[in-house]
């Protein structure tokens, strides 16, 4: 949370409004005044499902609704717990159970009274602490219709860095929370995302999946709210994807004329108590009662001004003075929509996103798409293994759960990740102390998972195996493989096809012997790297393993004596000036360096013999100093480099090369905190780049903003493209020939204070760009902020280091003193003819997010009970799903229900190759080996209500409205997916006896 939308400059973690009882729990008495009210003009109807509660309003009349509501942080300048409790109150002043006590005993009090809450995660907190007799009395507010919950996700999840399958997971925890407890008198009708500092069209369009009726939102670009005040365009239809047929990714979207907060001088909540309380009293001198009331009409008389024409005329000043015709009420964001909807007009479509957020000029909140870059992948490889846990606790319930390394469950995790979605959290906008708790909750997530995993593979493998994880693979380090002469390692895939991985180990120095899972002997390689200063080098085994659809393989491998044992070693390149350039290639492609700079000059596909000489270095931009007079300066949230051009990190880099049999890789050195590999395994279609970053040097006094940069002679007319949540792609454009500067935003003429953060967008998973006919993509492995700000040019920022606060309200500068300072982190980057690079694209992004798990044990175990056969390789698929389809839930629901995605991962039209954009057809039944599906439920995208009795309110845009196609009966033999659809399924199960524990065949992939 943050904005410097309060007088005071200040924005806070928790906001209650409301009347005076809500507010009086926190300080002095305030009077029955709301926080944030919105006003429309509306004739009363008949009821729709779910709005049968709402308060009446009068016809031809101003309706102005009082919404009373509270924002609460699930962490941000104080941690979840913190907040919760109201623990460390001189940092923030906040505590939300205070604040929902004192809300419910206010909304007992007085019938009239309404109020509106979002975040489970503190709410279901709440819950589980009250008395049978309290939660009876808020189950009944909620029957009335007066605690309505708005969103009901576990947190209001950030919409720029989170990745779509994590959004999906962390409704899915709120929601379902909500049914369970309260049923469908809980169950919100309303999106509201009134703080996440940018809105993402694939966020509308999974809402609008979800079943929700509209959203309100509070923050948009300056320019583009005042335009639309001047436009009436406050309120509109948002066309949230391309793929989906209309409407049913449409969402109805609200934008709030002040944020979050109330009107000037009718705040009485603890943030702004320099506003007058309200007198009423005509004995008393101080009495303002007439003038506060004046300026509230007068108030929602403005409001009205930024929506659409009303059906009524609005109230004259006469009128006003002689019993004005406005009718207050208090309301909830629901019943207002309601009304809205009843009120029949037509509403502009918008069709592209809220990216980039500006609150004023030089001010672009473009800064936390890379924010934090360590806790931004811990977050990515965090839902990775979620995803792995939450399969396995499918696959072999129960024995997942309990079993010969204790109880474990997906649950901690799950709960972990949705708290990660905060827009706070992996934003990497909260205080340090916060971002530590976060890193935290994850871990203790983990624990329970890897129990869990243990449980399930010894089950499914039928040995007891003791399987660890090795969690600091990435800087080679695991001590079960750097100590063992013999060990196993299995690796588990959670793609619904069979991957091949290149598996890389540290190990201890010799020969070594690797197998799988029929015996025979795999190729391998052992390196011996160099490491950072003071520590000795580390051998590392390379070999290639092949892994069955949802399932593991499990390899043996073992020290050999050799008479002579080839270690490869990375050699030093000489650079002499004119000297020749350098190769590395494999089967696919070919990537040639400058000897010169030792920077990478040129990338070939050798198949389709597409060429294209780039440049790839590493830049910084200058971000404030102390002591600087700026108005504005880079911090956790803002992107403001003092100048436009970024200071190369190095004119040239150092190389090595390393070429074995199954890697080719050049080892660049630009500067003591900035290393790249470029690496090319055996088989591989894309060309890897692993850099290393930091810590960033700030002895100079200046706070540096890192990029990657790619120069390409393409000629890109200003366009570029970025994913939405790692879904759907949208087509960015920097204007080239404009007179007012480099300016484009697809719905106005933009007024552009910042050629660079004006021009960032949040990157998920990709960025390409194209001349037409060659596309250039580059995949990252967890959010960064990338933009292509020249033709030809593509930019990705890996990491940034502050020593201001840019005032929104964290107050502290982004300094990360600790192991986040030091970041590394791949970028794939794919080289291929446009027709044919979403095949390549998508399936190495699903790829990368759902990567095998490697979890390594000892060798010679017990067997898991007797007369148990082992198994080496498993698969939890009967056949492949084809390409076209991802499997993006498999989970645990109940003791005899799972939950299933399916998704289309192509956009329509975007493959033309291989036919991967075409509707695909599935059968369900047989399809797993562990368990026999019995009966089939299709739901809502958050599975929190039938697809079959889903309705969704209707809207009319200015384009035509479409009609809500109608569900077709559900055959599991027959399962259609469109275009980007998902399918969420609730299934009964039955699991099988495994098959060898008789002793009978074992399943095969
Ligand atoms: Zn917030």
């Amino acid at each position: 949370d943050s904005g410097a939308m309060t007088a005071l400059g200040r924005a806070s973690g928790v906001r209650v409004g409301g009347w005076g009882d809500a507010g009086r729990a926190m300080r002095g008495p305030p009077p029955p005044l709301p926080v944030l009210f919105v006003v429309l003009v509306a004739a009363p109807g008949t009821r729709a499902a779910g709005y049968e509660t709402c308060p009446t309003v009068q016809p031809d009349m101003l309706n102005v609704h009082l919404l009373p509501h509270t924002h609460d942080d699930v962490g941000w300048v104080k941690t979840v717990d913190q907040y919760y409790y109201g623990v460390q109150n001189e940092l923030h002043h906040g505590a939300v159970k205070n604040i929902l006590d004192s809300v419910i005993s206010a909304l007992r009090a007085e019938p009239s009274r309404r109020f509106v809450y979002v975040e489970m995660a503190f709410f279901s907190r709440w819950w589980h602490q009250q008395t049978n007799a309290t939660q009876q009395a808020v189950r009944e507010l909620v029957r009335q219709g007066r605690l309505e919950f708005a969103n009901g996700g576990w947190v209001m999840n950030d919409e720029a860095a989170t990745h779509y399958g994590a959004i999906v997971d962390q409704m899915t925890l709120g929601l379902r929370f909500l049914q369970d407890t309260f049923g469908d008198d809980g169950r919100p009708r309303v999106a509201w995302h009134i703080d996440p500092f940018g809105h993402s069209r694939e966020q509308a369009s999974l809402f609008a999946q979800m079943g929700f009726d509209g959203i309100f939102l509070g923050r948009m670009d300056y320019q583009d709210r005042e335009l639309r005040k001047k436009k009436r365009e406050m309120e509109l239809v948002w066309r949230a994807s391309a793929s989906l047929q209309p409407p049913t990714a449409d969402l109805f979207t609200g934008l709030l004329s002040n944020a979050y907060d109330p009107p000037k001088h009718l705040c009485w909540d603890l943030v702004c108590d320099h506003d007058s309380s309200m007198v009423g009293d005509p004995f008393s001198p101080e009495d303002n009662a007439d003038v506060l009331i004046d300026h509230f009409l007068d108030v929602a008389t403005k409001q009205v001004t930024g929506c659409p024409e009303p059906a009524h005329p609005l109230p004259s000043p006469q009128q006003q003075a002689s019993g004005s015709p406005v009718h207050v009420l208090y309301s909830t964001p629901a019943c207002y929509l309601w009304e809205l909807n009843k009120a029949n007009l037509t509403w502009s479509l918008k069709e592209d996103d809220f990216f980039p957020y500006a609150d004023g000029p030089h001010q672009f909140w473009t800064g936390y798409f890379s924010s934090r870059p360590a806790l931004k992948r811990y977050e990515r490889v965090s839902y990775n293994f979620l995803q792995v846990c939450k399969q396995l606790e499918a696959l072999a319930a129960p024995a997942a759960n309990v079993g010969p390394y204790g109880s474990g469950d997906s649950a901690l995790l799950e709960e972990a990740m949705a708290v990660l979605q905060h827009h706070d959290a992996i934003t990497g906008t909260s205080r340090q102390l916060v971002a530590d708790d976060y890193a935290r909750r994850l871990a203790a997530g983990w624990g329970r998972c890897e129990v869990l995993l243990s449980n399930a593979l010894a089950r499914l493998s039928g040995s007891q195996e003791a399987f660890s994880i090795c969690p600091e693979l990435n800087i080679s380090v695991c001590p079960l493989s750097q100590t063992s002469a013999r060990f196993q390692v299995a690796i588990y895939n959670p793609l619904a096809r069979k991957v091949d991985r290149m598996v890389r180990l540290p190990v201890s120095a010799g020969a070594f012997l690797v197998k799988d899972p029929s015996g025979h002997a795999v190729p391998s390689d052992v390196l011996l790297l160099p490491q950072p200063e003071g520590q000795k080098p580390s051998p590392e085994l390379l070999f290639s393993a092949s892994v069955p659809a949802l399932g593991f393989s499990i390899y043996s491998v073992s020290r050999v004596s050799l008479r002579r044992s080839k270690t490869h070693i990375p050699q030093p390149i000489s650079q002499k000036p004119g000297s020749a350039v350098l190769n590395i290639k494999n089967e696919h492609i070919r990537a040639t360096f400058n000897l010169e700079t030792g920077f990478l000059m040129q990338i070939e596909d050798l198949e389709q013999k597409l060429v294209l000489p780039m440049n790839q270095s590493f830049f910084w931009y200058k971000a404030g100093t102390v002591g600087q007079k700026i108005s504005q300066s880079s911090g956790a949230y803002i992107f403001k480099p003092q100048q436009q051009k970024p200071l190369p990190v190095s004119d040239s880099a150092q190389i090595h090369l390393l070429k074995t049999p199954l890697v080719q890789e050049v080892h660049q050195n630009f500067s003591a905190w900035c290393a790249q590999v470029v690496r090319l395994y055996r088989g591989q279609r894309h060309l890897e780049l692993e850099w290393t970053v930091g810590p960033i040097p700030v002895g100079d006094k200046w706070g540096k903003e890192v990029i990657s940069r790619f120069d390409m002679p393409l000629d890109t007319k200003g366009y570029f493209y970025t994913d939405s949540n790692g879904r759907e792609i949208l087509k960015r454009r920097k204007k080239r020939e404009s007179r007012v500067g480099e300016n484009y935003r697809p719905t106005w003429n933009l007024n552009q204070t910042e050629p660079v953060a004006g021009n960032y967008y949040p990157v998920n998973t990709r960025i390409y760009i194209t001349d037409g006919k060659k596309q250039l993509t580059v995949l990252t492995d967890r959010s960064q902020g990338g933009s292509s700000l020249q033709d030809g040019s593509l930019e990705l920022m890996v990491h940034r280091r502050l020593l201001l606060d840019d005032n929104r309200g964290v107050g502290e500068p982004l300094l990360e003193e600790g192991s986040g300072s030091w970041v590394r982190g791949r970028h794939l980057v794919l080289l291929d003819a446009v027709g044919t690079a979403a095949a390549g694209h998508r399936l190495l992004a699903e790829k990368e997010v759902l990567a095998p798990q490697v979890v390594l044990a000892p060798s010679g175990s017990a067997l898991y009970h007797p007369g148990a056969t082992r198994q080496l390789q498993f698969s939890g698929l009967r056949r492949e799903l084809p390409p076209s389809v991802h499997l993006l839930t498999l989970a645990r629901w109940g003791p005899q229900t799972l939950l299933l995605r399916l998704e289309h991962q192509f956009a329509r039209g975007e493959d033309s190759g291989r036919n991967l954009s075409s509707p695909v057809t599935l059968n369900l039944q047989n399809l797993f080996s562990t368990f026999t599906i019995t009966r089939l439920q299709e739901t809502t995208l958050a599975a929190n209500q039938p697809r079959a009795s889903a309705s969704r309110l209707q809207w009319n845009p200015d384009t035509g409205t479409t009609p809500t196609p109608t569900v077709p009966p559900l055959d599991p033999a027959s399962i259609t997916l469109q275009p980007m659809e998902i399918r969420t399924f609730v299934a009964s199960v039955q699991w099988e006896e495994f098959a060898w524990s008789h002793g009978g065949d074992p399943v095969q992939a």
